[in-house]
């Protein structure tokens, strides 16, 4: 009996052909199985160079292939960080036609005008588990012990990891009997949701040995992960991060087609006012379609796109000249763990020298660049009223 015929009869499950082969060789059964079972060619899935004996450790199960997406590259963009200074080549990974060519000319504006000044405002990874007490006034009595043993929590938590350092725990929210306190750390160069959820894990077994409250669950929702949410708008996760550029209004006009006052105005009244009407939390113009292309390059967790998603956006007219900024108070970036050792993910973030440890703030700062390029270039184009003709050019063949 071959393998295939004990999968084909449920004899074994999906999960479990590398008990009996090697991975590379699992991975042909288990497309084949998926190639007959759903009357499917699995050619193009079937190529790939990443090591899948690697990946299937630590980054996928039941694999059966790689997916490809197209990668682009916008550049040069100048960047003045504290931490990237210099001109940098951005891989944005993406299947909508007109995206990297738009980052593209954004990149050149920003270049030519002298440079984006970008800096990382905020550094905090988080986990917020719920726990239950007996009523509002036990509740209360919680969160003061919270306060009084926080250095023996942040004892706790930190023993389980180099990198990792327990900030604060803020805010505490009580709702009823239950209680949400929000642990707030720095996790080096990693983006952190394994590092801090085995912390709390372990400064939570530590409150209930002390208290004897119930842990509902490790994450109350609060924390917020991989969902929009107010609390990372304002408190921040992630590297917040804000850029600016100054363009002068002759560039203004010769480049991007438009004028700064019409810039303005389509911000005001697209990503302020039109924002606010929808009750959206995004108040920019598109931060996830750079923000995506990066995670999807560079081995991000690419559910946090979501959260990249949140920010302002801020356009004036300062004596003829655009001032133009972004303002990215939530986005989780690593340059360690998570895919970032996927070999496709190490080699664009070669491009941009952010492999390894201690580059996450400079990469920050050239994600914070390169949102500024898109943005900036995508509300020229909207003000120009040349946004539906790009598209039909370059993304219709
Ligand atoms: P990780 O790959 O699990 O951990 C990072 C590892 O790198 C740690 O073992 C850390 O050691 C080590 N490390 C070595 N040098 C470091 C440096 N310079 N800075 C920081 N760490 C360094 O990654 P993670 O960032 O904690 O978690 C990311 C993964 O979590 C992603 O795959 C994501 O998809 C997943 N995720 C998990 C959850 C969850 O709830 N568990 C939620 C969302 C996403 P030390 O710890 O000893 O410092």
């Amino acid at each position: 009996m071959s393998i295939m015929d004990d999968l084909m009869e449920g004899r074994i499950k999906l999960y479990e052909i590398e008990r009996h082969v090697p991975v590379d060789e699992a991975v042909r059964i288990r497309r084949e199985f998926i190639e007959r079972t759903c009357g499917v060619k699995l050619e193009h899935v079937s190529n790939y160079s990443i090591d899948m004996e690697r990946a299937s450790r630590r980054n996928i199960e039941n694999p059966i292939g790689v997916v490809q997406i197209p990668l682009g590259v916008a550049g040069p963009l100048r960047v003045r960080g504290e931490h990237a200074d210099g001109e940098y080549y951005v891989p944005l990974a993406t299947s909508e036609g007109a995206l990297v060519a738009s980052v593209n000319r954004g990149c050149s504006v920003i270049t030519r005008a002298g440079g984006a000044t970008v800096r990382v405002t905020g550094d905090s990874m988080t986990r917020a588990p719920v726990i239950r007490t007996g009523s509002v006034v036990e509740a209360l009595q919680l969160r003061e012990w919270i306060y009084e043993n926080m250095d023996a929590l942040r004892e706790e938590a930190e023993s389980t990891t180099r990198h990792g350092k327990l900030v604060k725990i803020d805010p505490i929210i009580v709702a009823g009997s239950y209680v949400y306190p929000r642990f707030v750390y720095t996790t080096g160069d990693s983006m952190g949701m394994n590092m801090v959820t085995i912390a709390t894990e372990r400064a939570l077994e530590f409150l209930t040995r002390e208290t004897g409250a119930h842990v509902i669950a490790l994450s109350g929702n609060l924390c917020t992960d991989k969902k929009p949410a107010a609390v990372n708008l304002i408190e921040g996760r992630g590297k917040s991060i804000t850029a600016e550029i100054t363009v002068p209004g002759e560039m203004v006009e010769s480049v991007l087609k438009t004028t700064p006052e019409a810039v303005v105005e389509v911000n005001t009244a697209k990503n302020l006012i039109g924002s606010a009407a929808a009750g959206s939390m995004g108040f920019n113009a598109h931060y996830a379609n750079i923000i995506g292309a990066i995670f999807l390059a560079t081995g991000q967790d690419e559910a946090h796109i979501v959260e990249g998603s949140l920010g302002v956006t801020i356009a004036e007219e300062r004596k003829g000249d655009l001032y133009f900024a972004v303002n990215l108070p939530d986005v989780p970036l690593a340059t360690i763990g998570g895919g970032t050792g996927l070999e496709t993910a190490s080699e664009c973030l070669d491009i941009m020298g952010a492999r390894g440890g201690g580059r996450v703030h400079a990469f920050a700062e050239i994600v914070g660049g390169a949102v500024l390029a898109g943005e900036l270039s995508l509300m020229g184009a909207l003000a120009a009223g040349h946004l539906a003709r790009a598209h039909s050019e370059l993304g219709r063949g």
